[in-house]
């Protein structure tokens, strides 16, 4: 591992680049816009989807898997959903290769077309509801809560690793529920639980919200939203829940007949959390060493680190270590003894910093001597010298902080970089100086909303939920408004 990140403050791009691939999370793969999720970068995002699993299972939703391919007529169905999303299809063709008459290597057979081309999915709405009009009789089918974990292909022209890539690993919620007051209900349910999820496992804050009518998921009658703000000052959607209405249901007639034996159209919802959620884990903590880890999520939550000089030194300090080691993993606390032999301290110390593992412990003859260690936190990058003899307790409490910590130091950054602002002067001038989420009031169009996104980049993030009224007029319009959204640049 080569040391050395390019600085946040001068490359905040590069930084992030060059910090995927030294951490060693995730590589770009053959194929533009695909990638190559390393073991380390897999085992965060198998903590994230573990934790969410549970999550999800706890609020009454079971796991299920649909078809990778949709029959292209099924996402012709709803109109805006179809119409969202025809820009970045994959669309399979063919089932056959063979090989080229000029001997040239292989080709499309032109004989194994395809009766009905196929779409890679790029979302699982309409594959699910023309399955869910089988599953679906009676008001005793519902609700129906099901989610699948899944890889998605949108084929996006401007990728970036985990934050926007043409294949992305992540899970879709599809439920299905007889009244609108479920279905709304659920949608928020699932809302809060991703907002849950992001600040007391990822330490991230989120604002909650609803998105306007222009970002809204192609197909639903509302989106709801976590916003986080990243370090660089640009905002990230983390995750959305929509209120599906009854478009799917009409759109493949799924139907149910009441307690009064009336047939009614199904209410639906979807939500989805992607590998997106890497990168803004990544980009949340981490700082010019390297990866910073919320303890909860990540995969060695302790390392230790033996300062030795020849084989019976090693051996005395190994014995203590195991101790300490299986003390720990008793408690549920992952650790990693680094004995590597052929690799100096100070490298593996820059190594496990790059890494962003919580705790170091340092232990060396000395402090066998003495009933010593040494521990160093990550994110503050505090060293401190303990006694052995309650060394697992400190530890634990140590990781107890650091969740803390870091969840405060990015409160306070989020809340530091939220400007309320009277004017569009005002608006550009935030903007460009600062950046962060700007507060400010707006007209309700999408005109409006258009006009300041082509002259500035920022977007509305979302209309915050606990947004509270006030009268005022438009940055942008002068026309009166009834409440401030959230702007920024985002990812
Ligand atoms: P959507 O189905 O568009 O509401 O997206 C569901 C989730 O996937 C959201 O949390 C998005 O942030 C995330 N997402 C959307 N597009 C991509 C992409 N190209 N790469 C990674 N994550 C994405």
């Amino acid at each position: 591992m080569a040391k050395g990140l390019p600085k946040r403050s001068e490359d905040y791009s590069a930084w992030y680049n060059e910090l995927v691939k030294k951490a060693d999370l995730a590589e770009n793969s053959p194929v533009r816009g695909c990638m190559v999720i390393k073991p380390y970068g897999f085992a965060i995002w198998e903590k994230m989807q573990q934790t969410l699993d549970k999550m999800f299972k706890d609020t009454g939703h079971s796991n299920a898997y649909f078809p990778l391919f949709i029959p292209k007529s099924y996402l012709s169905r709803e109109a805006d959903h179809v119409e969202g999303f025809a820009k970045e299809c994959a669309v399979v063709t063919h089932y056959r290769l063979k090989n080229a008459e000029d001997g040239s290597g292989v080709v499309v057979d032109p004989d194994a077309k395809l009766e009905e081309e196929l779409i890679v999915r790029p979302t699982s709405e309409t594959v699910i509801w023309s399955t869910y009009k089988n599953w679906i009789q009676s008001h005793r089918d519902l609700p129906l809560l099901l989610n699948q974990w899944a890889n998605v292909v949108r084929w996006e022209m401007r990728t970036r690793l985990f934050l926007r890539t043409a294949e992305f690993l992540w899970q879709e919620g599809h439920t299905a529920h007889a009244t609108k007051g479920e279905a709304i209900k659920e949608t928020e349910t699932m809302l809060h639980v991703y907002a849950k999820f992001a600040e007391e496992f990822m330490s991230m804050p989120v604002v909650r919200g609803v998105k306007t009518e222009s970002e809204r998921f192609a197909g639903a009658e509302e989106t709801y939203c976590i916003e986080a703000l990243m370090q660089d000052g640009k905002a990230l959607q983390a995750g959305t829940s929509h209120f599906l209405g009854q478009n799917f249901a009409k759109a493949f007639d799924v139907t149910f007949s009441d307690k009064n034996n009336q047939l009614q159209h199904v209410w639906g919802t979807s939500w989805g959390v992607s590998t997106r959620l890497m990168g803004a884990l990544i980009m949340a903590h981490s700082d010019d060493e390297g990866l910073v880890l919320p303890p909860k999520l990540a995969p060695i939550q302790v390392v230790i680190v033996p300062i030795y000089k020849g084989e019976e030194q090693l051996a005395k300090i190994s014995e203590k270590v195991a101790g300490i080691k299986s003390e720990l993993e008793a408690r549920g606390i992952s650790v990693k003894f680094d004995d590597r032999d052929t690799l100096r301290p100070g490298f593996k110390f820059a190594d496990w910093e790059m890494k962003g593992v919580p705790v170091r412990v340092a232990i060396g003859a000395r402090d066998l001597e003495n009933n010593t260690v040494e521990i160093a936190r990550r994110d503050t990058k505090e060293k401190q010298s303990y006694s052995l003899d309650n060394v697992e307790s400190v530890i634990a409490d140590l990781l107890d902080q650091i969740q803390e910590n870091i969840f405060h130091k990015a409160l306070m950054f989020r809340d530091d970089n939220i400007t309320k602002v009277e004017s569009y002067e005002e608006f550009k001038e935030v903007l460009e100086t600062k950046g962060g989420f700007i507060s400010a009031h707006w007209d309700g169009t999408p005109e409006t909303e258009e006009k300041i996104q082509e002259e500035t980049k920022a977007t509305i993030r979302c209309i915050p939920l606990e947004n509270e009224e006030e009268e005022g007029t438009c940055i942008y319009s002068g026309k009166p408004s009834t409440q401030r959204v959230l702007f920024a640049k985002a990812y």
